[in-house]
This record gives structure tokens, C-alpha cells and sequence, in this order.
């Protein structure tokens, strides 16, 4: 009961990637945060991603937020304290159809406008940068240098700890259930080791 802040501005609920980048975000911010994670950190579907760093999405929106991320990873890899061990090894995307030309070709203009390096690149480059590939089908390829790999685990530890130094509390083996509402609005985040008041939950 003790490790609990009877009151907090935000509880998050959940120890994975996207808990833990809300609580170093927030803490970075100097906002009062809680984090809750019924088992250990990391041990959702984080534990399960094979950590492809890929920015080029379907919306503008998660691109630019992908984009970020590789920027936020870098920032990560170069404190010494830490070990984000984000490699970037660059990623070769194909088409097979005309449908998915188009889509990739209207994507890589997109991601272009707001500084994403995308390369269009010739059969014989595909080849180079992946030998094994049929080229049967493909239609066309494009290559970002900037893409990369990350262990979603030691990324997300890094995140927590870094949230943690700037001031959140995170609280594992502590599952949360249930919240008590006024006006329609979660006022106390209630777990197995106890209630927490606050102004703002993140689910
Ligand atoms: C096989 C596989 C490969 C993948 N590969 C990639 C990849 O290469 N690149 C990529 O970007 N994405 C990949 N993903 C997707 C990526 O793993 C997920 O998008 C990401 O991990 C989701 O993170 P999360 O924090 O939302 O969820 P989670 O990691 O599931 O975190 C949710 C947390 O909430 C906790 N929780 C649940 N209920 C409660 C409760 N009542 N109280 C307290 N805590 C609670 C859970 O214990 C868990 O730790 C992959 C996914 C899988 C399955």
C-alpha cells in the first residue's frame, strides 16, 4: 500500500512500448504520473514484436509519429547510462501489384514532404540489398535508409527508467480493477494494492 500516491494527475495503465513512451512523455513534461502494470513491464505484446523500426505508414499522421520515434531512439542510443541498442540498417519495401505501386509511390511522395529519406530503387539494387528475393513479381522497390531494428524490450526499459528519473512512480505486479466515476468522469483508479485518485487516466 505504501508505494501507492493516494492521489497522482495521471495513472497510466499498462507496462508495455505504449505506456511507458506516455510516461516518459509526460514526465518530461513535469507531469505527475502513476504507471500500473498487472505483471512485469514488457510482459504484453511488447515481449512478443520482432522490433522492425519502420516509418513509412499508411497516414500521414503515423508516419510523421514513426519519423519520431527513429529520432527518439537515436536521443536513447546516444546517452551512455542507456542501452536502446537501436540499429539502422535501412529497409527495402516492394510491390507486387500496380495497386500496391501506386500506394507506395503516393506514400513515399507524402513522407517525402515532411524530410523522410525514401529512395526509389532499381531491380538490381533490390537484388544487391537482398539477394534472396524472387524478383518474379516485383513491379518496383524502395529503400529507407533510416528504418532500423530495436529490441522492444530493452526500449521500453530504457523509456521506463528515463520516465522514472524524471519522476514517475511505476507500480508492477499490481492489476487494476476497476474506477469509481463522478459526472462521468474517472476520478479513482482502484487496483489490487489500493485506490488512486487522479485527474486523467491513459488506458
Ligand atoms: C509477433 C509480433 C511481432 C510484432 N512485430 C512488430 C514489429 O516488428 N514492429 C512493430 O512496430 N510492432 C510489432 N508488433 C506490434 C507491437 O508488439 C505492438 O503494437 C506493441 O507491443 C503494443 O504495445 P502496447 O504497450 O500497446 O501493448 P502491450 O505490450 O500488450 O502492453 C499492455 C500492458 O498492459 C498490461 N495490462 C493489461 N491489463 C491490465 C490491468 N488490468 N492492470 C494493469 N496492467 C494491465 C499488460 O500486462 C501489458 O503489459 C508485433 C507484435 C507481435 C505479436
Amino acid at each position: 500500500m505504501s508505494k501507492l500516491s493516494s492521489h497522482t494527475e495521471v495513472v497510466i495503465i499498462g507496462g508495455g512500448i505504449a505506456g511507458c513512451s506516455i510516461a516518459y512523455h509526460l514526465s518530461e513534461k513535469n507531469i505527475q504520473v502513476t504507471l500500473v502494470e498487472r505483471k512485469s513491464l514488457t510482459c504484453g505484446t511488447t515481449w512478443h514484436a520482432a522490433g522492425l523500426v519502420g516509418q513509412l505508414r499508411a497516414t500521414k499522421n503515423l508516419t510523421k509519429m514513426a519519423k519520431y520515434s527513429t529520432e527518439l531512439y537515436h536521443k536513447l542510443n546516444d546517452k551512455d547510462d542507456l542501452s536502446a541498442g537501436f540499429v539502422i540498417n535501412g529497409s527495402v519495401s516492394i510491390a507486387e501489384t500496380e495497386g500496391r505501386m501506386q500506394e507506395m509511390s503516393r506514400g513515399a511522395s507524402m513522407g517525402r514532404n515532411f524530410g523522410l529519406e525514401i529512395e526509389e530503387i532499381s531491380f538490381d539494387e533490390i537484388k544487391e540489398k537482398y539477394p534472396l528475393l524472387d524478383l518474379k513479381n516485383v513491379k518496383g522497390g524502395w529503400f529507407l535508409p533510416q528504418d532500423g531494428q530495436i529490441n522492444p524490450v530493452d526500449i521500453t526499459m530504457c523509456l521506463a527508467k528515463e520516465a522514472k528519473r524524471m519522476g514517475c512512480k511505476i507500480i508492477e505486479n499490481n492489476k487494476v480493477l476497476g474506477f469509481e466515476q463522478k459526472d462521468s468522469k474517472v476520478t479513482k483508479v482502484l487496483t489490487e494494492l489500493g485506490d488512486i485518485a487522479c485527474d486523467k487516466i491513459v488506458i
